[in-house]
């Protein structure tokens, strides 16, 4: 029987509730157990695919086409282990089941009601995950303690403990510690008050991480455990880290969070080795071989959270060769208006990521212009490649203006258009989304990145390279390097002539975790390094 973790929020958003998670997944792994994660959002979207970035940043794509919270990637990169749709319910994918089968007259008779019929759905969500091969299940529940949205979570996972017994679930508690500068004083009551709704909703918490900016200390660690009733080494001390991300496991394991949790759940603590996760740490946060600056050129350059996978893979990419990544986001219409070689200037790589509508895309163009022409090695991803495309097409192969059939649909030259299969379709779930096979072709620059013939890579798109204009752009210098396996998708292209010019369909940012850089990302990282060097 699988044991369950089940993490909450309280105070305020945004206090790093998936790290916690995450990092708490990675030791549990280390110690030699089978963590499966799983993300409950309380919202009413079925899943995160139709919002727009600044409602809720990058949506991260699992293998099986899943488009989720982008906590999802933080898991999957803290524990080099892949996530799936059962990884991540929202109210609506809840809601949406219930209300099938109401309308399929499946409740015939009864009242549907948000208990039992909803919350049972959620404990089915949660039951999904576990199995004979899964020690551990840790749900995180997304929003904070005392939102209406999260009640029927609450009360879900309050009934589902109840079931399981005391020593097969525990409540981890995230909470808000603020430090008063004009007190000079950490406050504790706001958490002592979020612990309290949850003990309302009989949900008493087995521990708390107190995210803080100041260490917590002795006297406010005793406080917290009197009032909060928890005992005092189960309340962990979650100050801001120096560096990475990546150093918060250790943060956690110096305070043997690891071992509190597996002695609760009456699990042998088996010995923990962090090497690797040292290792990596030190070459990310004290690298030897100075750094580079990468432009990422995108349109939400101010939201950080829009290109998390991005940003993520620079830094692994860089780790991976001892550099450190500093990026430099670009916000492309800059680009329009002041020309590429005034923001791009001084760069030693450019990026251009995925994206979606004709905001900024020609900035796009004009970076992918300035990076091929003065040698610059690019990266393009997805919309990026794209980019690359019409770039290649414009001032390559002359064909004035051309264009994606998402920008200009009337375009002489529609070097990228809508894939056959999707037209007319609605707007969720519906595009070319997940894993799929790839071939690269043998002698390209590609396969000699990947060190191999083929590769699997995940998606997340309607539109791509017109089959129509092949033979012009291998002609003009621009190779096909990526295909899908029946020949009739182009995945990849690269121009050999270029110190590094690659860029795909797919979206290796996905895939790529601090001790597994992607190869793709590595080499870009490189190439950097080498154009830095002259
Ligand atoms: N908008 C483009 C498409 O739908 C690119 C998508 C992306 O970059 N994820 O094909």
């Amino acid at each position: 029987m699988s044991k369950h973790i089940f993490v909450t929020g309280g105070v305020v958003s945004s206090l790093g509730k998936g790290l916690t998670a995450a990092s708490l997944a990675l030791l549990l792994r280390k110690r030699g157990y089978r963590v499966r994660m799983q993300k409950l959002d309380p919202y009413l979207n079925v899943d995160p695919g139709t919002m727009s970035p600044y409602q809720h940043g990058e949506v991260y794509v699992t293998t099986d086409g899943a488009e989720t919270d982008l906590d999802l990637g933080h898991y999957e990169r803290f524990t080099g282990e892949y996530c799936d749709r059962k990884s991540n319910f929202t109210a609506g994918r809840i809601y949406s089941a219930v209300l099938e089968r109401e309308r399929r007259g499946d409740y015939l008779g009864k009242t549907v009601q948000v208990i039992p019929h909803i919350t049972n759905e959620i404990i089915a969500a949660i039951r999904s995950l576990a199995s004979p091969e899964v020690d551990i299940v840790l749900t995180e529940i997304g929003g904070t303690v005392g939102d209406i949205e999260s009640l029927p979570f609450l009360e879900a996972i309050r009934q589902f403990r109840q079931e399981i017994g005391r020593d097969n679930g525990l409540f981890v508690h995230v909470t808000l510690v603020p430090y008063l500068k004009a007190a000079e004083e950490l406050k504790t009551k706001p958490s002592q008050q979020s612990v309290g709704i949850l003990r309302s909703i009989g949900i008493f918490p087995d521990m708390l991480v107190c995210r803080c900016e100041k260490p917590l200390g002795e006297e406010h660690r005793q406080k917290l455990a009197l009032f909060c009733n928890v005992e005092p080494e189960l309340v962990i001390e979650a100050c801001d880290v120096a560096h990475s991300i990546y150093e918060v496991p250790l943060e956690l394991a110096r305070q043997d969070m690891d071992v509190y949790v597996l002695e609760k759940m009456r699990l042998h603590v088996h010995d923990l080795d962090l090497t690797d996760w040292k290792q990596m740490l030190r070459r990310l946060c004290q690298p030897l071989r100075g750094a580079v600056e990468i432009a990422v050129v995108g349109k939400y350059i101010s939201l950080r959270d829009a290109y998390k996978s991005i940003y993520e893979a620079l830094t692994h990419g860089a780790a991976s060769h001892d550099v450190q990544v500093r990026i430099r986001m670009v916000e492309s219409e800059d680009i329009e208006s002041k020309g590429a070689a005034a923001v791009l200037a001084g760069v030693q790589g450019v990026l251009v990521p995925g994206g979606f509508g004709a905001r900024g895309v020609e900035g796009k163009i004009q970076a992918v212009q300035y990076a091929r022409e003065q040698k610059i090695p690019f990266f393009g991803i997805c919309l990026g490649m794209q980019c690359a495309v019409m770039e290649f097409a414009r001032n390559v192969c002359g064909m004035a203006d051309a264009n994606s059939t998402e920008f200009h649909e009337a375009t002489a030259y529609p070097v990228i258009a809508l894939m056959e299969g999707q037209k007319d379709k609605d707007k969720g779930g519906t595009m070319r989304l997940g894993a799929k096979p790839c071939v690269l072709r043998a002698g390209s620059v590609a396969e000699r990145i990947f060190g191999c013939r083929e590769v699997s890579e995940r998606h997340r798109h309607r539109y791509e390279f017109n089959n129509a204009y092949r033979a012009a752009f291998e002609n003009a210098g621009m190779q096909l390097s990526g295909l899908s396996p029946d020949g009739s998708l182009v995945e990849m292209v690269e121009v050999p002539a270029h110190p590094w010019f690659v860029a795909c369909q797919f979206h290796p940012e996905f895939q790529s975790t601090p001790l597994k850089p992607h190869p793709l990302f590595a080499s870009f990282l490189a190439a950097a390094v080498r154009h830095r060097e002259g």
